[in-house]
């Protein structure tokens, strides 16, 4: 049996949703589970309602979540005819459980409310997606992940309980894939034993289908994607990218520390433990060949460029002239640690210590307000990070030309450059 993930781009329209099920039709046969992302941009979207309703703006909130449900109706007509009815009617039930919670007061974390608001764009996808397949032949059945997955109550990044989950794989999942069928159902979310939805962490549907797929032994997991496979670079930025076509587990994590977007990182373990293959294939065209990605070294790859945008460079100097040394360094990475900050370069001198952080407002402030305690502290935002991954001599020069460079970093895999934007 094999695992599918479809994000958020591959239902984003009708024509994209229509086209899934050529997809299927070329993999008749076959047991599939399927995990489906929120469509398009409507985990942004909700997390916007989870906002106002937190400020207390009940109006705003509920104004938002209206073009949130209409739009997800119009998307159901659309597409259905026999079963728009019963669609509707399932559709109807996650809005109104919604707006039940709108109308109160906020009296828990944000983190939770957050999760019991934004968890309904996947369940809304995919009772949409699963009443088309089946109404254009593709039979299937959807399940509520939230009967299967279960998490700890860390909300917003919750935690799989991997022991009541496999028990519900092989009760609940296992005989509805028995004889070639497809299961299609949430990723992204799961629910508590108290029965309190729960998040994964934003892009966390990856991870819900490498869940399933280290569950099920699969055979395969096939993330369906927009591009046609994984690039040594973004093609945004860079119209050279090449398709790398084969990678192994270790260089997509390191891919993802840097900061390509490529795959969730916690996706890769689950997959790893059971050797099971990850294939990133491009649901536009289902003929290329897409990127493999396995346990097995992986020789001869192009140099792999990630550019990180929105840096902040922290410079922390010793107020009084004293080495910058194990105790400062410790009291300011539990500093990080406080507010889930990982630097993303850093380098340590005499009476300096300097560090690369991704630019975020809120968290930067409290956290160089803290660490004032230990150090001057100085900051310059506006960067971006270079990193190359088996650089070739002469790239990082091409690629900086022009560019003012503040800090340079090399090892045997990997060079990094932090330069001014513009
Ligand atoms: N819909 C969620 C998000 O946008 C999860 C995912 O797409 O993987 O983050
Ligand atoms: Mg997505």
């Amino acid at each position: 049996m094999q695992v599918f993930k479809f994000g958020g781009a591959s239902v984003n329209s009708l024509e994209r949703i229509r086209s899934l099920v050529q997809i299927f039709r070329e993999n008749a046969g076959q047991s599939i589970l399927v995990v489906i992302s929120a469509m398009g941009k409507t985990t942004n979207a909700l997390e916007k309602v989870a906002e106002s309703f937190y400020r207390q703006d009940k109006e705003k909130a509920l104004q938002l979540f209206d073009q949130i449900k209409q739009e997800h109706y119009q998307t159901a007509k659309a597409l259905l005819t026999a079963s728009y009815h019963s669609c509707e009617e399932q559709l109807l039930n996650f809005f109104t459980e919604v707006e039940w919670l709108l109308h109160d007061q906020p009296v828990q974390s944000y983190d939770y409310y957050y999760d019991q608001i934004v968890c309904i764009g996947e369940l809304l996808s995919t009772s949409i997606v699963s009443a088309f397949l089946n109404e254009s032949g593709i039979k299937n059945e959807w399940l509520d992940v939230r009967d299967i997955l279960r998490t700890d109550d860390n909300f917003r990044d919750a935690n799989i309980d991997w022991e009541f989950s496999a028990s519900k794989v092989n009760q609940l999942v296992k005989p509805l894939l028995a004889d070639n069928g497809i299961v299609l159902t949430q990723g992204f979310i799961g629910s508590t034993d108290e029965n309190e939805s729960t998040t994964l962490g934003r892009e966390g549907s990856d991870y819900s289908a490498a869940v399933f797929a280290n569950l099920l032994n699969a055979e395969k997991q096939t993330i369906w994607k927009d591009v046609a496979g994984v690039m040594n670079a973004d093609p945004k930025i860079f119209p050279t990218a090449q398709l790398i076509s084969t990678l192994n587990y270790t260089e997509v994590i390191e891919m993802a520390y840097y900061g390509a977007q490529v795959i969730h990182p916690k996706t890769i373990k689950p997959l790893q433990n059971k050797g099971i293959p990850l294939q990133v294939k491009c649901f536009l065209d289902t003929s290329l060949p897409g990127t493999l990605i396995h346990n097995e070294p992986v020789k001869n790859l192009p140099p792999i460029i990630v550019w990180k945008q929105a840096q902040v460079l922290l410079q922390l100097k010793s107020k009084d002239f004293s080495f910058v040394g194990e105790k400062p360094v410790a009291a300011l990475y539990h500093i990080f640690a406080q507010h889930s900050m990982r630097p993303n370069m850093t380098q340590n001198g005499a009476i300096s210590f300097t560090c690369v952080l991704d630019e975020n407002a809120e968290k930067l402030e409290q956290l160089a307000f803290e660490a004032a305690q230990f150090f001057e502290v100085s900051m310059e935002k506006g960067l971006s990070l270079l990193t190359i991954r088996h650089n070739v001599p002469g790239l990082l020069d091409q690629l900086i030309q022009g560019k003012e460079w503040i800090l340079k970093q090399e090892t045997r895999e990997t060079v990094q450059a932090l330069l001014k934007t513009g």
